[in-house]
């Protein structure tokens, strides 16, 4: 029996490899490398000692999809592959709908096909949309502001709708909260592709000497120093939270749509998280105040109960943890898989 992993070499999905490892579970990949390397899988057996089946396609692709799902015994789902970035998703909503919405309506009817109805999806914070009120809690309306967020939604409805539907589903829609970090060998962390759109790698790369200075995006807030806050959650915190959420699908049976938060319940400031980056590095790190970017809200962390009675997890990792493990992989890393 086999845990399906897509987008397992991307970076959220390669922790949660090396998780669901250690929890025992059998891990077979699926990616087609559009924002990951093949070099992960090296680097995972150089941590874990294994070598993962791994099945190079598209999920978009159903025959390739069916093909896997033939050869190996799968047992439930991880579903990560998707493309995440929000202003490339502004660009390029066709590519994002069909990538995101379509790669998951193929994947659910395969599926389906091979009476495999357990699923953990990845869904985002970036659901909670502009008006709700900080502490997020999982009943909340949801909302979007741009594509990506969009398909987060779309498939959220997609997925409770497919439960609704069939009492064998059981579907674990986790929401995250803003992942940083790395596995603390410094092997694998998140690489992204070009000038990164997010604010840790965006830091670290500063640090690194990749690029020149950080554009803080408004200190004009209604927050304590008028930069935006944030939940920023370890990625090995992520991972064992998908190592629970198997738990939880496997102990209990047709459990329908959750919708679960994994965040630390903690905000800090776009400052704050400087300020701890740069003691991990040792330097200053140099920044500008620009104007705001469009839809960005002011304050967003987690009310994380749910995750702790449903799950029995919660956010281990410190934010002096995240920005030592961040830092530590970019220095070894500075250009990523590519070093
Ligand atoms: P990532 O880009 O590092 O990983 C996604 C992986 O999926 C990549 O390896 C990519 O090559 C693969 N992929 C994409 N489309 C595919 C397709 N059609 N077929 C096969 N493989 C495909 O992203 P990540 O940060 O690891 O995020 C994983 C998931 O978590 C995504 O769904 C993302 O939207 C969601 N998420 C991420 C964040 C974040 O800040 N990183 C926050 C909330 C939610
Ligand atoms: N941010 C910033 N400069 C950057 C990238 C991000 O000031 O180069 C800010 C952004 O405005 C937000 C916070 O950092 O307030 C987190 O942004 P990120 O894109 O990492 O995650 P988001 O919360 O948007 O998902």
């Amino acid at each position: 029996m086999a845990i399906l992993v897509t987008g397992g070499a991307g970076y959220i999905g390669s922790h949660t490899v090396i998780e669901l490892d250690k929890a025992g579970f059998d891990v077979v990949i699926v990616d087609n490398f559009s924002n990951s390397s093949p070099e992960v899988l090296n680097r995972l057996k150089t941590i874990t000692g294994k070598d993962f089946p791994l099945y190079e396609g598209d999920i978009l692709d159903r025959d390739f999809l069916v093909s896997v799902f033939e050869k190996e015994n799968i047992d439930s789902v991880i579903h990560f592959a998707g493309f995440k970035a929000v202003g490339e998703s502004v660009e390029k909503p066709l590519e994002y709908y069909h990538n995101n919405i379509t790669g998951t309506l193929v994947l659910l009817d395969v599926m389906r096909q091979f009476n495999v109805k357990d699923i953990v999806f990845s869904s985002s914070a970036t659901v909670y949309g502009m008006n709700n009120v900080v502490p997020f809690k999982e009943e909340m309306p949801t909302s979007a502001t741009n594509p990506y967020g969009y398909t987060k939604v779309m498939l959220e409805q997609i997925l409770n709708d497919v439960a609704f539907s069939d009492s064998d589903w059981s579907v674990t829609n986790l929401r995250y909260f803003n992942p940083i970090g790395a596995h603390e060998s410094g092997l694998i962390g998140e690489a992204p592709n070009g000038i990164p759109n997010n604010l840790s790698p965006y830091i670290t790369q500063v640090a690194v000497g990749k690029l020149e200075k950080l554009h803080i995006f408004g200190n004009d807030y209604d927050t304590p120093d008028g930069t935006c806050i944030r939940d920023f959650i370890h990625v090995n915190d992520l991972a064992a939270g998908h190592s629970a959420a198997l738990n939880y699908l496997f102990n209990n049976e047709n459990l329908g749509f959750d919708a679960i938060n994994l965040g630390s319940e903690k905000g800090y400031s776009v400052l704050e998280i400087l300020s701890n980056f740069e003691k991990a590095v040792g330097k200053e790190i140099p920044y500008v105040i620009d104007g705001r970017r469009a839809g960005d809200i002011a304050v967003c962390y987690a009310d994380a109960s749910k995750a702790k009675k449903l799950l029995n997890w919660e956010a281990k990792y410190t934010i002096e943890d995240m920005c030592r493990d961040s830092w530590n992989w970019q220095k070894k890393n500075p250009n990523g898989f590519k070093d």
